[in-house]
């Protein structure tokens, strides 16, 4: 029994980093924060459905074990074309798959092909002036947005794997937002901007975090030799499991050294997630949305927004093609010991008899 607590501990420990992005807390979070940059005829309605928006966050990442194509949409492994190959890359899916086939493109990630297929998406949803599609889509395009923004959402080391960092995927991007964002400013001092280029500002995004990858690995690095392995983890108990995490002092140290590199592409995700719906709604001529609110779900829109929500992990699904064993476990955990996902972190954890 005990060795089945330290083996779900492992697991545990180890889920956030390969399971999710920005964490289920960073990407309620960003949604809920672009809804108040919006201009007026915007806000009303966004600020109605402000829960919908900030639950429904997440929902792609319900769908990476669920949907076959779903995981690559979340990222994309930049550094497996080359060197320079952020500024390399054809911007254009057309020139992109002329150059590499969509195979390899699909196998290496599309996040930034797929924020602009789902502008399309948005748009038509405001022409149709369908309310659950508007929000649904909304709520998915601030999702891609949010990982875009990640540092290790652009690269093929995107848990460490290859440079003995691994969980340093989770610990950027869950446990450092989790333990400081409290203290970031999400304030803006400009309302969302029309984009002329979604698609350039999609590929922005993803060259800033790119940018900002050498910065999260080395002083993590840096930070291990200097504080030493005891001092790096600690344990907290997480579902009534002692769970060992990244220490609050590593945490701090590492965060300050950052020096609010997170913050910041928090805020970037922020403006950009409303800029995107700003643009969406502009482009299809400005639908009156105030006179949205009174309309509500019929059943079949409640069927369909509980399926998003509830997508079950398929197991013959891999959420990237070089898949680490640590989600090989949590599949047959989930399968084999009656585990169950706890909705705000989707880890593995053993259900009470
Ligand atoms: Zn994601």
């Amino acid at each position: 029994m005990q060795l089945l607590r330290y083996f779900l501990t492992f697991v545990v420990c180890l889920l956030p980093t390969v399971a999710q992005c920005w964490g289920f807390f960073g990407h309620q979070l960003i949604n809920r924060m672009a809804v108040f940059t919006l201009p007026p005829e915007m806000l009303g309605f966004y600020k109605y459905h402000i829960q919908f928006i900030t639950e429904n966050a997440v929902n792609p990442d319900k769908r990476r074990y669920a949907v076959e194509g779903e995981a690559q949409r979340h990222y994309i492994d930049i550094d497996i074309y080359g060197d320079s190959a952020i500024y390399k890359m054809p911007r254009t899916w057309k020139k992109a798959i002329e150059k590499y086939t969509e195979d390899t493109l699909q196998a290496y990630g599309i996040v930034p092909w797929h924020i602009y297929k789902m502008k399309f998406q948005l748009t038509e949803a405001f022409k149709e002036k369908n309310v659950k599609k508007i929000l649904l889509v909304s709520a998915d395009i601030g999702h891609y947005i949010g990982d875009a923004n990640v540092p290790l959402h652009t690269t093929e080391n995107y848990n460490g794997q290859k440079t003995g960092q691994i969980g340093i995927h989770g610990f950027w991007e869950s446990r450092l937002p989790e333990l400081f964002s409290s203290q970031y400013d999400f304030l803006f001092d400009r309302k969302a901007q029309y984009l002329d280029n979604p698609l350039n500002t999609a590929w922005e995004a993803v060259s800033n975090a790119h940018f900002a990858l050498d910065s999260v690995l080395r002083f993590e690095k840096e930070l291990t030799a200097a504080m030493g392995e005891d001092r790096k983890f600690g344990f907290e108990t997480r579902n009534n499991i002692p769970t060992r995490v990244y220490s609050k002092d590593f945490s701090q140290a590492y965060h300050q050294r950052l020096n609010g590199q997170v913050e910041r592409r928090m805020r970037a995700s922020i403006q950009m997630v409303a800029d995107f719906w700003y643009t969406c709604w502009v482009d299809a001529g400005q639908p009156d949305l105030q006179s949205l609110i009174p309309q509500s779900f019929n059943p079949e829109d409640l069927q369909e927004i509980q399926q998003e929500q509830n997508s079950t992990p398929n197991p013959t699904i891999q959420a990237r093609p070089h898949e680490t064993t640590a989600m090989q476990l949590f599949r047959q955990l989930h399968q084999q010991n009656g585990c169950c996902c706890e909705a705000q972190r989707q880890v593995c954890v053993k259900k009470a008899p």
